[in-house]
């Protein structure tokens, strides 16, 4: 172990690494030709909101199965209903009664009717439901009246409140493409036609890997001179939330057989997150691990927060290859650059659209700054005014350490390399952080 130490201490000022100067899409471009997309699983449906579909779902019945009353009422036969009102009303036996989840016991003779549940099959030969509402089924209920009888008060026509089989879908219907993204609404429709699980492409499972030595655990107690680790409940929200599984690895020092150590752990994986270590101080061990356990890339990405960023793929000890992300360390430069980085590689491994974020025209309240030609990701809270235009406000201090205004901000208002200012009332584009409904 001291050994392995003594030879970090001499390593440091030996880096040769190209730190070349990307644009954010340059980056992103690079980044995302590491990735492919997942093998396909059975996913039971519970877990399966916004995967994305590899199987064609051909319906092999139809919904409903059977033609049955969308209203609780009087299954008729429309006919014997001719010319009822509430001034002339039809009085017809009531013959049986049907309920959802039975089928009726027999075809329905003319001049009958038979009482009937929403949901439940219509018996044959009854081409209307009467709903309670145009008979007097409360009065008869009111007086204790159970004799056999209905009054209707309203003509029916044929097909009145019967929802027809197969009216939802039909038997041999494609109800789902493969490649669909998974919503609620498909969700419940696969359930609809009797299936528990469907084939979707898998979720990605990302390993979080924290380093430094001034590190704390949230849950253990306070120390002098340490900090919280956040960054990897941040990105592991971050990871939750665009449909991957995080798995946080706790923290590494920053000694190469700590980290390296950490990196072992993170077997079946499909992709490593480390947060700090990229930048140029003496105890950034995560670009001496990678440089002598895979790929690296240590890039200056043209973006203000998260200028420093590696990349590179991974070799575990047992041969296998993992796309490594490393994250700056400061928490708002860790979070900018996974919603740049990080969101697009599990939307890759997912099987998704490389869609952008939300984005909005937005009037700025306050200005931003840009002095040495970045793209500058502001934090800013965007809102609609009385007019019903959007407008967006700093959300304090944008120091890239500053996670205060990172949960403040919905959104990350762009002021783009090549321009010195945004000015105040001027506008800029926001790239939503959320897609809160009080304001849209
Ligand atoms: P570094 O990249 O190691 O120079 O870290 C940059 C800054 O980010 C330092 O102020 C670190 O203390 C801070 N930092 C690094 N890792 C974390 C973390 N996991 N959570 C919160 N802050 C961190
Ligand atoms: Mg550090």
């Amino acid at each position: 172990m001291a050994k392995n130490s003594d030879r970090h201490q001499e390593r440091p000022h030996r880096h040769h690494y190209d730190a070349e100067m990307l644009s954010v899409e340059d980056a992103r471009t690079r980044i995302l030709s590491y990735f492919s997309v997942l093998p396909v699983e059975d996913v039971e449906l519970i877990a399966a909101l916004g995967q994305v579909t590899a199987e064609k779902l051909v319906a092999s019945f139809d919904i409903p199965p059977l033609a049955n009353s969308a209203m609780d009422g009087y299954a008729v036969r429309a006919i014997d209903t001719r010319g009822a009102s509430l001034e002339t009303p039809v009085e017809l036996p009531v013959v049986g009664v049907v309920a959802a989840g039975q089928i009726p016991e027999r075809a329905l003779e003319a001049g009958t009717a038979v009482r009937i549940m929403t949901g439940a099959p219509v018996p044959d030969y009854a081409d209307a439901v009467i709903p309670f509402e145009d008979t007097d089924e409360l009065e008869r209920r009111a007086s204790g009246d159970t004799g056999g009888g209905i009054s209707i008060h309203l003509q029916a026509e044929t097909r009145d409140n019967i929802r027809g089989a197969g009216e939802d879908v039909e038997e041999g219907q494609t109800v789902l493409e493969s490649g669909h993204i998974l919503r609620a609404g498909e969700i419940g429709m696969i359930a609809s036609l009797g299936h528990a699980t469907i084939k979707a492409v898998r979720r990605p499972v990302v390993a979080i890997v924290s380093t430094g030595d001034e590190l704390l655990q949230p849950g253990d107690s306070y120390q002098p001179g340490k900090i919280y680790n956040s960054n990897a409940y941040s990105i592991a929200a971050m990871v939750t939330r665009y449909g991957g599984i995080p798995r946080i690895m706790g923290i590494a020092h920053d000694t190469v057989e700590s980290l390296e150590a950490a990196l072992e752990n993170a077997v079946d994986t499909d992709m490593v997150v480390t947060s700090a270590g990229v930048s140029k101080g003496d105890y950034d061990v995560v670009k001496d691990v990678l440089a002598s356990k895979g790929e690296i890339a240590l890039w200056s990405v043209r973006m203000r927060p998260a200028k420093p960023l590696a990349f590179g793929v991974l070799e575990r000890g047992d041969g296998t290859k993992v796309p490594h992300l490393g994250l700056p360390g400061n928490p708002v430069s860790a979070m900018v650059a996974f919603e740049q980085f990080g969101r697009p590689a599990i939307r890759l491994m997912m099987g998704k659209p490389m869609t952008e974020k939300p984005t909005i025209e937005a009037i700025m309240d306050d200005p931003i700054h840009n002095h040495d030609g970045r793209r500058v990701y502001a934090r800013v809270h965007a809102y609609r005014d009385e007019n019903g235009v959007y407008r967006a406000r700093s959300t304090g201090n944008q120091s890239s350490g500053v996670l205060s205004s990172m949960a403040l901000a919905n959104g990350l208002a762009i002021c783009p390399d090549d321009i010195g200012m945004i000015d105040a009332g001027e506008t800029a584009r926001v790239e939503m952080l959320d897609w809160p409904d009080d304001i849209f």
